[in-house]
Protein backbone atom coordinates (compact mmCIF):
# COMPACT_ATOMS: atom_id res chain seq x y z
CA UNK A 1 0.00 0.00 0.00
CA UNK A 2 1.65 3.36 -1.06
CA UNK A 3 0.36 5.49 2.07
CA UNK A 4 1.58 2.78 4.86
CA UNK A 5 4.50 3.61 6.50
CA UNK A 6 5.31 -0.09 7.26
CA UNK A 7 5.30 -0.89 3.43
CA UNK A 8 7.77 1.79 3.07
CA UNK A 9 10.15 0.51 5.65
CA UNK A 10 9.66 -3.29 4.09
CA UNK A 11 10.80 -1.58 0.69
CA UNK A 12 14.28 -0.27 2.27
CA UNK A 13 12.56 3.16 1.33
CA UNK A 14 13.40 4.58 4.66
CA UNK A 15 16.90 3.43 4.89
CA UNK A 16 15.85 1.27 8.38
CA UNK A 17 18.79 -1.26 9.19
CA UNK A 18 17.18 -4.85 8.96
CA UNK A 19 18.04 -6.71 12.30
CA UNK A 20 16.72 -10.27 10.33
CA UNK A 21 15.48 -10.38 6.77
CA UNK A 22 14.48 -12.84 4.50
CA UNK A 23 12.40 -12.67 1.37
CA UNK A 24 8.64 -12.36 2.94
CA UNK A 25 9.35 -11.20 6.42
CA UNK A 26 11.68 -7.85 7.81
CA UNK A 27 12.74 -7.07 11.73
CA UNK A 28 13.73 -3.76 12.98
CA UNK A 29 13.76 -1.55 15.84
CA UNK A 30 11.03 0.18 17.12
CA UNK A 31 11.27 3.85 16.68
CA UNK A 32 9.60 4.46 20.18
CA UNK A 33 10.84 2.06 22.31
CA UNK A 34 9.13 0.85 25.11
CA UNK A 35 11.55 -1.56 26.66
CA UNK A 36 15.83 -1.47 26.16
CA UNK A 37 14.89 -3.76 23.08
CA UNK A 38 12.11 -3.64 21.03
CA UNK A 39 11.90 -5.08 17.68
CA UNK A 40 9.04 -5.58 14.96
CA UNK A 41 8.73 -8.30 12.43
CA UNK A 42 6.78 -7.83 9.65
CA UNK A 43 5.82 -9.34 6.44
CA UNK A 44 7.07 -7.42 3.35
CA UNK A 45 3.78 -8.17 1.99
CA UNK A 46 0.56 -5.61 3.44
CA UNK A 47 -2.09 -7.28 5.32
CA UNK A 48 -4.00 -4.44 7.67
CA UNK A 49 -3.79 -6.71 10.82
CA UNK A 50 -3.34 -10.80 11.62
CA UNK A 51 -7.04 -11.58 10.82
CA UNK A 52 -6.12 -10.89 6.86
CA UNK A 53 -3.27 -13.94 6.97
CA UNK A 54 -4.88 -17.24 5.87
CA UNK A 55 -1.12 -18.42 5.40
CA UNK A 56 -0.35 -20.28 8.37
CA UNK A 57 3.65 -20.32 6.99
CA UNK A 58 3.43 -16.79 7.05
CA UNK A 59 2.58 -16.59 10.68
CA UNK A 60 5.01 -18.79 11.59
CA UNK A 61 7.74 -16.85 9.65
CA UNK A 62 7.01 -13.55 11.37
CA UNK A 63 7.51 -15.50 14.76
CA UNK A 64 10.94 -16.86 13.76
CA UNK A 65 12.03 -13.86 12.48
CA UNK A 66 12.00 -12.55 15.31
CA UNK A 67 13.49 -15.01 17.70
CA UNK A 68 15.97 -15.07 15.37
CA UNK A 69 16.63 -11.20 15.67
CA UNK A 70 16.35 -11.55 19.55
CA UNK A 71 19.23 -14.36 19.49
CA UNK A 72 21.39 -12.00 17.70
CA UNK A 73 20.53 -9.10 19.93
CA UNK A 74 21.51 -11.06 23.12
CA UNK A 75 18.09 -11.30 25.23
CA UNK A 76 17.19 -14.49 26.10
CA UNK A 77 13.60 -13.05 27.76
CA UNK A 78 11.45 -11.54 26.20
CA UNK A 79 7.56 -11.23 25.08
CA UNK A 80 5.79 -11.75 21.84
CA UNK A 81 2.62 -9.94 21.25
CA UNK A 82 0.25 -8.48 18.20
CA UNK A 83 -1.97 -6.18 18.98
CA UNK A 84 -4.72 -6.53 17.01
CA UNK A 85 -7.67 -3.64 16.47
CA UNK A 86 -7.78 -0.29 17.80
CA UNK A 87 -8.93 -1.55 21.32
CA UNK A 88 -6.27 -3.81 21.74
CA UNK A 89 -3.73 -0.70 20.62
CA UNK A 90 -3.36 -1.41 17.33
CA UNK A 91 -1.78 2.02 15.54
CA UNK A 92 -0.14 0.70 12.60
CA UNK A 93 -2.36 -0.74 10.30
CA UNK A 94 0.45 -3.40 8.56
CA UNK A 95 0.25 -6.37 10.38
CA UNK A 96 3.39 -6.44 13.21
CA UNK A 97 4.49 -8.67 15.73
CA UNK A 98 6.30 -6.70 18.42
CA UNK A 99 8.97 -8.13 20.26
CA UNK A 100 10.32 -6.75 23.47
CA UNK A 101 13.13 -7.45 26.22
CA UNK A 102 15.74 -6.06 28.65
CA UNK A 103 13.75 -5.27 31.41
CA UNK A 104 10.92 -6.74 33.40
CA UNK A 105 7.41 -7.10 32.60
CA UNK A 106 4.85 -7.34 34.82
CA UNK A 107 1.69 -9.75 33.37
CA UNK A 108 -1.00 -9.14 33.22
CA UNK A 109 -0.56 -6.03 30.90
CA UNK A 110 -2.39 -2.96 31.36
P1 LIG B 1 0.86 -0.91 17.42
O1 LIG B 1 0.44 0.18 18.38
O2 LIG B 1 0.15 -0.75 16.09
O3 LIG B 1 0.77 -2.29 17.99
O4 LIG B 1 2.39 -0.69 17.18
C1 LIG B 1 2.90 0.19 16.25
C2 LIG B 1 4.34 0.42 16.61
O5 LIG B 1 4.99 1.01 15.50
C3 LIG B 1 4.53 1.35 17.80
O6 LIG B 1 5.26 0.67 18.81
C4 LIG B 1 5.28 2.53 17.21
O7 LIG B 1 6.24 3.03 18.10
C5 LIG B 1 5.92 1.95 15.98
N1 LIG B 1 6.13 2.88 14.89
C6 LIG B 1 5.23 3.78 14.42
N2 LIG B 1 5.75 4.45 13.37
C7 LIG B 1 6.99 3.93 13.16
C8 LIG B 1 8.03 4.20 12.23
O8 LIG B 1 7.92 5.06 11.36
N3 LIG B 1 9.16 3.48 12.33
C9 LIG B 1 9.32 2.52 13.28
N4 LIG B 1 10.49 1.85 13.30
N5 LIG B 1 8.37 2.23 14.20
C10 LIG B 1 7.23 2.93 14.14
ZN1 LIG C 1 1.72 -1.84 4.57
Amino acid sequence: MSNCIFCKIAQGESHKEFLFEDDRVVVFRDLYPQAPVHILAIPRAHFHSIKEVEDETLVGRLFTAAKKAAEKLGIKDYRMVINTGPQAGQSVFHLHLHLLGGRYMAWPPG
